[in-house]
């Protein structure tokens, strides 16, 4: 999505936080996508669903639902551990660094020091750096 459509998601008392580190960002030529901002309750309960016994078909019913796209089998494992995601306030983004053609590259680990660097200086915590299964690279917070 747009960092104007990101931004306007968010909760006010961190939307500022979020558009300095991002236009710091932009500022410095890192080039990224956003993900997703603010997200519903439906939407959470679909991403908690996965990987945890249910047929693609029965989360894909949640999915289809929330408007989200359909998953294959091969999609269906655990992406989040929480039903209470600061995302639900308007308090996150995630972010995904691009390359060069303009990919998203989750791995790009130097794209997401210099996003979590800048993200820092706005009070923003980086969710690569929580530790084990929770880290997250693309999830920018403020709680
Ligand atoms: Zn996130």
């Amino acid at each position: 999505m747009t960092k104007d459509k990101a931004l306007a998601e968010l909760d006010q008392k961190v939307m500022l936080n979020f558009k300095g580190f991002l236009d710091e960002a932009d500022a410095a030529g890192i080039r990224y996508t956003i993900t997703e901002a603010r997200r519903t309750m439906l939407t959470q309960v679909c991403y908690f669903l996965g990987g945890r016994g249910m047929t693609t078909a029965d989360i894909n019913l949640c999915r289809k639902a929330a408007g989200l796209y359909l998953w294959a089998d091969s999609e269906n494992r655990e992406i989040t551990w929480t039903l209470d995601s600061i995302h639900l306030r308007g308090r996150a983004m995630d972010i995904v660094p691009l390359d060069s053609q303009g990919k998203t590259n989750y791995n790009d680990a130097e794209a997401y020091r210099k996003l979590a660097e800048i993200a820092a200086k706005h009070g923003i915590e980086w969710g690569g750096n929580w530790p084990g299964k929770k880290r997250d690279g693309p999830h920018f917070q403020i709680v």
